[in-house]
């Protein structure tokens, strides 16, 4: 007689409330994936709470179908991130739970789950010597080896062929085989291989730094210059961990552009299966790997942000590295940035988290300066020293094709004596506008408040921002003019110059339109290290943590262009983007050289990064940030809302500041506004800054403020909540 108990369920819907069900599956546990009818939907849930009542009265609860999983997917302490995201990012907890789930998982008819391995079943055991006819080859041979070893693991099956997969869902079908775990590997106990390099001084009391911190929360700031070898001091702070018998996560902001990290990982850990996540794999690749970081088979997670919520039973140490990179915020949907949930996590399991960094964020850096994080600094080069910062002051030169002659001199001088150069330009297409010398017309996207960027080699006319792509008029569309020239420079115009510069050298185009695929940048980076290039030439992509020994002079095009901008952020970003692009040159063993061409050589950004001097450009920018009432001296939130025409937008958010008006105080509420890039896609945005002095206090005004914006949802806008917005 089965009992019937009450299961509370999230699931992926916009109500920003958890769904009751009767239950008779005696599986029904917390963490485990339920089917249950939603209207006249199936859909798939995660059973949240096993409540003793119900508001809903008895007669209107709905039975769920099936519980799908026998051992719950979740555990507590993983809802317990979730529901702390739900409340801090204000999103409904079913939607970021069913977020974070691999998308196979959250798919009706998928398997439930992707078995480690497959037993006998009673049936299957009791099954006569001659049960199979001798002609079901591919059936023999499974029953032998599942005789043969009790417990088989799945990808045996896989690595046997397509003729043993069939032979196995047969025998599903007849009910002798059944999942189960495959038997956790053992954890390597050994110390890192002769492979790891002897550690310096600084990077010993780094690692004896986190080993310390181990079984408790600690978060500690490794602030590391480029080439001083963060990475490895992450390796050996896993080598601890993972002696103690924990799990690691190591979040990295890409993974498909610095494959070296993994495969260092790999290398350096040969007997732990390392489980790497990335939103490029197939959808039954990524539910397989998560299973096994689950199950605690796998004991290294190395993944992007969304892995921040794998669950992970035996967690002892997580790390980010390069925790400034804005890639570690999810900009759409459930918006969240890993980096601070990874800080929350590693607070609710007691263990330590590592945020490591040559120019951390400015929330970062100011709590390891108040010192709630440890700071633990590298601050020597491996190698080589520091690479020169020089700055070429354009007020005093004329560029050629934005090429300057000092610039030119010093690749010239690379070449002769065998060294590589590297030009770095934020972007990719040949020039950032097409305008009519006639009449002033300008490569104007319809859709954007955005330029159409020139693609010359395909003659395409390109926005950035909706993907308009169109071909190159013959003529001026407003004045029939031929005369259209293109304004400003892009990778393609610099590759361009420099193949009339220097026509024996070997260019290499390094941006998103020659790396599209994974395998052509490995090839390139391969080019790159195998010295079959003179000059690089890229956009950020380049920036990224990359190791080029023969790389020995960076020059920067237009960094102007992001030196002003009404970004209160635009300074800590370029600052980070220079710092990156700089501690590409000279990472052998000849010191590199920088050459930064501006207008403003005396800016006082310009001479911190001359010095190198983290530390006194943060604390600038702190002192600014907190006379001027900026975070991290406040809390910020953002309402965007985006419609057909701006009115809409402004006048659904001119209704939630009138909503915002009669909660409680200590928030402050802007004035609606048209966003910076007011049009995309053809749709008009806006939107409302919230701001506090206290985080709590924000967080109390969003929880009572977002169901009045919920009553909103008849209007035509479409809006959502950005706490800790980082893009304005
Ligand atoms: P970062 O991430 O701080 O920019 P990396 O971790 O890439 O620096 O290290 C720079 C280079 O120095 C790498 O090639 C790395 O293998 C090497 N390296 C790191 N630590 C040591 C060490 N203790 N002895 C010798 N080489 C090292
Ligand atoms: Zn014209
Ligand atoms: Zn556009």
């Amino acid at each position: 007689m089965p009992v019937t108990r009450l299961i509370r369920v999230a699931l992926d819907v916009p109500l920003a409330r958890l769904f009751d069900y009767r239950c008779d599956d005696p599986a029904a546990a917390i963490g485990a994936r339920v089917l249950v009818p939603f209207g006249t939907q199936r859909l798939i849930g995660i059973i949240i709470a096993l409540p003793e009542t119900s508001d809903v009265p008895e007669h209107k609860l709905r039975r769920a179908f099936s519980v799908l999983d026998r051992d719950a997917l979740l555990q507590r302490t993983d809802l317990r991130l979730l529901e702390f995201a739900a409340d801090y990012y204000v999103h409904p907890l079913g939607a970021v739970v069913m977020a974070t789930l691999p998308a196979a998982l959250r798919r009706v008819g998928t398997r439930s789950q992707a078995p480690g391995a497959w037993t006998l079943t009673e049936a299957g055991r009791a099954l006569a010597e001659d049960a199979l006819p001798p002609r079901a080859r591919a059936k023999r041979t499974l029953l032998g080896l599942l005789r043969e070893q009790a417990v088989l693991p799945h990808a045996s099956i896989t690595a046997a062929g397509s003729a043993t997969r069939q032979a196995l869902k047969a025998f599903v079908a007849e009910g002798w085989v059944t999942a189960t775990e495959a038997p956790p590997d053992t954890p390597a106990l050994s110390p890192p291989p002769d492979s790891a390099p002897q550690l310096t001084p600084d990077q010993s009391s780094a690692v004896d730094a986190v080993t310390a911190a181990l079984g408790r929360y600690q978060s500690l700031l490794l602030l590391g210059i480029t080439g001083s070898g963060k990475t490895e001091v992450y390796l050996h702070a896993m080598a601890a961990a993972l002696a103690q018998g924990s799990q690691v996560l190591l979040l990295v902001p890409e993974i498909a552009l610095t494959p070296q990290l993994e495969s260092l990982v790999v290398a350096r850990f040969p007997d732990v299966l390392v489980s790497t996540l990335h939103s490029g794999l197939a959808d039954v690749e990524r539910a397989e790997r998560w299973q096994s970081a689950r199950s605690g088979r796998a004991r290294i997670v190395l993944g992007t942000r969304l892995s921040v919520f794998t669950p992970l039973p035996d967690l002892g140490l997580i790390i980010v590295d390069e925790e400034h990179d804005s890639s570690f915020k999810q900009g759409e949907g459930f918006r969240y940035s890993a980096r601070d949930l990874a800080v929350v996590r590693a607070r609710q399991a007691g263990i330590p988290v590592v945020l490591g960094s040559a120019t951390p964020a400015l929330e970062t850096y100011r709590n390891a300066i108040d010192g709630r994080y440890q700071l633990l600094a590298l601050k020597h080069r491996i190698r080589a020293g520091l690479p020169a910062i020089r700055y070429i002051d354009l007020r005093r030169q004329n560029t050629d094709d934005g090429l300057s002659p000092a610039l030119i001199a010093g690749i010239s001088e690379r070449i002769a004596r065998g060294e590589q150069s590297m030009v770095f330009i934020n972007r990719r297409g040949y020039a950032p506008v097409l305008i009519c010398g006639s009449c002033g017309w300008i490569s104007n996207c319809a859709r954007c408040s955005a330029k159409l960027v020139l693609h010359l080699r395909d003659r395409r006319l390109r926005c950035h921002h909706c993907g308009h792509d169109s071909a190159v008029p013959a003529a001026c569309p407003d004045c029939g003019d031929t005369d259209l020239a293109p304004l400003g420079q892009g990778t393609q115009r610099i590759e361009a110059a420099l193949t009339r510069l220097f026509p024996q050298a070997r260019i290499l185009r390094i941006d998103r339109d020659t790396t599209r695929q994974r395998e052509a940048w490995a090839q390139m980076r391969n080019r790159i290290r195998g010295r079959d290039v003179d000059i690089l030439v890229g956009t950020q992509i380049l920036a990224k943590g990359h190791d080029f020994p023969h790389l020995n002079l960076v020059g920067v095009i237009n960094a102007d262009s992001m030196l002003y901008s009404n970004d209160f952020r635009a300074a800590e970003r370029l600052y980070a983007l220079l710092t990156q692009v700089a501690g590409r040159a000279g990472r052998g063993t000849a010191p590199g050289t920088v050459l930064i061409q501006t207008g403003f050589p005396d800016h006082p950004l310009y001479a911190a990064l001359r010095d190198q001097d983290f530390d006194a450009f943060a604390r600038a920018q702190l002192a600014e940030r907190r006379q001027a009432g900026f975070p991290p001296y406040v809390h910020q939130a953002l309402l965007r809302a985006e419609a057909r025409d701006l009115d809409t937008a402004l006048g659904f958010l001119a209704r939630a500041a009138e909503a915002a008006a009669g909660l409680d105080g200590g928030v402050t509420v802007y004035d609606p506004v048209p966003a910076n890039m007011m049009r995309r896609a053809g749709r008009e945005r806006a939107q409302l800054l919230v701001q506090a002095r206290s985080r709590a206090g924000l967080r109390a005004f969003l929880n009572a403020w977002r169901p009045l914006l919920a009553g909103a949802e008849s209007t035509p806008a479409r809006w959502s909540l950005d706490v800790d917005p980082l893009d304005f």
